[in-house]
């Protein structure tokens, strides 16, 4: 291991080849700026390892290994027996550690912004949505009210004009009880009750006039019953 007069320091292949090198690869250590963290001397590069995990593009291992701490000052390459380029490979695996790092932080950015996009459209959509189903709701409540409104108004002209022409025509007036007594409303009611409720609408009964059925022995005792019972002018 050696020691270099800027705190900087180097073991294995480096300190026995710095050994050898003599004074001018001092010179070259002595000139490095000293590695952040190694602040109390320990050894913090080893040359060796780190080509091992270059060779096998272990890049996380290449890092717990400091290999941002080298100054690619080329000494270990230079003492190094085999001749192997160690700085170049260092270098290549520092440039793949960056753009490895360059591609995550860029994917990482392209997913946010698709998540965002994604959340935004959702979102509109289901705005859009709810906008739909207000004015859907809204155009059936207002087809309803003009419903309602135009059967009221129906129904309140056909009355009118039922009236009318029942105080015009006794005929018509039958044929608007037997209508009447057909829908139910008026079954129960009693000649003199429909009377009443004519002339509450307004609809003034000038006459009342028998309706001739024909009287035969079926029927006698029943037409009997009703002229005595309910009225009935037959
Ligand atoms: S090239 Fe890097 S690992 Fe080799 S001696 Fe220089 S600083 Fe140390």
């Amino acid at each position: 291991m050696l020691a270099n007069g800027s705190g900087l320091l180097a073991s294995g292949p480096v300190s026995a080849a710095a050994s050898a090198a003599g004074s001018s690869l001092e010179t070259t250590l002595a000139s490095a700026p000293p590695s952040p963290r190694s602040p109390s001397g320990a050894p913090s590069l080893l040359p060796q390892q780190m080509y091992w995990f270059a060779r096998s593009k272990e890049f996380e291992k290449l890092e717990a290994h400091n290999l941002f701490d080298c100054i690619e000052c080329g000494c270990c390459s230079y003492v190094c027996p085999s001749n192997i380029p160690l700085v170049q490979y260092y270098r290549a695996s520092k440039a793949q550690i960056t753009k490895q790092k360059q591609d995550n932080q860029r994917s990482e950015i392209a997913k946010a912004r698709f998540e965002a996009r994604q959340q935004r459209l959702e979102h509109e959509q289901a705005e859009k949505e709810a906008r739909r189903k207000a004015r859907s709701a809204k155009a059936k409540q207002a087809k309803a009210a003009g419903s309602d409104h135009s059967s009221a108004v129906i129904q309140a002209a056909i009355a009118r004009s039922s009236a009318k022409k029942a105080a015009q025509d006794p005929a018509q007036a039958a044929i608007e009880r037997a209508k009447a007594a057909r829908s139910g409303g008026a079954a129960a009611a009693s000649p003199a009750d429909k009377v009443a409720k004519l002339e509450s609408c307004g609809v003034t009964v000038t006459e009342r006039v028998p309706l001739k059925v024909g009287e035969n022995r079926h029927n006698a005792e029943y037409l009997a019953t009703k002229a005595a019972k309910s009225g009935h002018l037959l």
